[in-house]
């Protein structure tokens, strides 16, 4: 155990704008700082902590997976939990093949690699361009920050990956030029913005007449978080590709991408691969995960709470001037401000209830899944306070 922290390190390179407390323990919704106060966390490490903390399950897969004395043995040989998690995704999707990496960002570079491999196949090199939509958040690399719509990420980085392009669709996505277009059903870091079922299944069958690939990114949205495993089943459609990520490995880094056969013939063996990914301590972990998030049970509890979430918004809503809108989908929400998101935040954490933003005058609400009415309520209610 390392010893508790005194003053704040110069030694971490200074990207994040972290809060003051230092978090030592967490059971069920609630992390602890070094006093033994008690958060209850409405961020869920930015949708990654589905189960919450100290889950029995997670912690029990975590020890078996140590117990194999294999954390590693690199993609040049075989381990079973790798394998056995891609079958499941696979018999739960739209899927024929499963790629596994370490994180969001990875992921939809992968996914990326693939549509580009793919569009050669089918069209010759012109076939390259990849769509993403205005609002979009794809990660902070080089491919994903070029689909990624908010200027401070990109412009100090220019010149951007090449090809990569926000637009208006409808007049870019072209069977010549484009292979992909890359959407978040539901836009996360850009506002929690639901993008409409009509909209999606338009821009299918765009996509499907103009032999363009659709990449659903659910890193943010998927795996539970809207009530069903996948954000896309409660569309109607079905994707070429889908990244997933965050709440995979329940904190351990792990993320995928989900492919059809169509476009796994594009890839050859050395096209493209990762030294962790689908290692076997990870996927063992991650396998325990998907059994419970994809648990009938616990998708009907995210939809109970769902409506529970609904109800308690639309009460602050009609008491607070200082809401603005409120949308959202299962247990992912977002609450426009009209003062700034970061002050609402703080004043949370005066509360003990722990937010994030989504923009300038969003608030986010993520939870973990397996949060119960009553915490529901409270963290409202702290909330309420905070927007003032
Ligand atoms: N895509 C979406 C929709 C996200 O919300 C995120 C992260 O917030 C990413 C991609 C990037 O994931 P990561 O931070 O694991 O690279």
């Amino acid at each position: 155990m390392t010893a508790s922290l005194t003053a704040v390190t110069d030694a971490l390179l200074g990207l994040y704008r972290r809060a003051p407390m230092e978090f030592v323990r967490g059971a069920g919704v609630h992390l602890y700082d070094t006093e033994g106060t008690a958060y209850l966390d409405f961020t869920s490490g930015i949708a990654v902590n589905a189960l919450g903390y100290d889950d029995p399950g997670v912690k029990r897969a975590i020890i078996e997976a140590a117990e194999t004395g294999v954390i590693h043995t690199s993609n040049l040989y075989r381990t079973a939990p790798g394998e056995q998690l891609a079958e499941k995704l696979v018999r739960a999707s739209f899927a024929d093949r499963v790629f596994f990496c370490n994180s969001g960002a990875e992921a939809n570079e992968g996914a990326f690699k693939m549509a580009r491999k793919w569009g050669r196949m089918v069209g010759g090199v012109a076939k390259h361009e990849i769509i993403s939509l205005r609002g979009a958040f794809h990660g902070r690399l080089f491919g994903t920050v070029a689909a990624t719509d908010r200027p401070q990420y990109r412009n100090p980085f220019r010149p951007l990956a090449g090809g990569i392009h926000l637009d208006e669709l409808r007049e870019v996505i072209s069977a010549e030029r484009t292979c992909a277009v890359i959407v978040e059903p539901i836009q996360g870091e850009g506002g929690v913005r639901v993008i409409e079922a009509a909209f999606l299944k338009a821009l299918r069958e765009l996509t499907k007449e103009r032999n363009v690939l659709l990449i659903l990114d659910e890193i943010q949205c998927g795996y539970g978080r809207t009530g069903t495993v996948f954000a896309y089943e409660q569309v109607g459609i079905e994707p070429d590709l889908l990244t997933i990520a965050k709440p995979m490995a329940a904190g351990l880094p792990m993320g995928a991408v989900l492919l059809t056969e169509a476009v796994a013939q594009a890839m050859q063996p050395g096209d493209h691969g990762t030294t962790f990914g689908g290692g076997p301590f990870v996927a063992h972990v991650a396998n325990h995960v998907f059994d419970r998030i994809s648990d009938p049970a616990l998708l009907e509890h995210v939809r109970a709470m769902e409506h529970a979430m609904c109800e308690l918004l639309a009460g602050v809503q009609r008491r607070s001037p200082k809401v603005r809108a409120v949308r959202g989908r299962g247990l992912m929400w977002g609450v426009d401000v009209t003062d700034p998101a970061k002050d609402v935040v703080a004043r949370a954490l005066d509360q003990k209830l722990l937010l994030v933003g989504a923009g300038d005058h969003t608030i986010r609400l993520l939870p973990p899944l397996v949060i119960g009415r009553d915490d529901l309520a409270k963290g409202i209610e702290q909330f309420e306070a905070a927007i003032g």
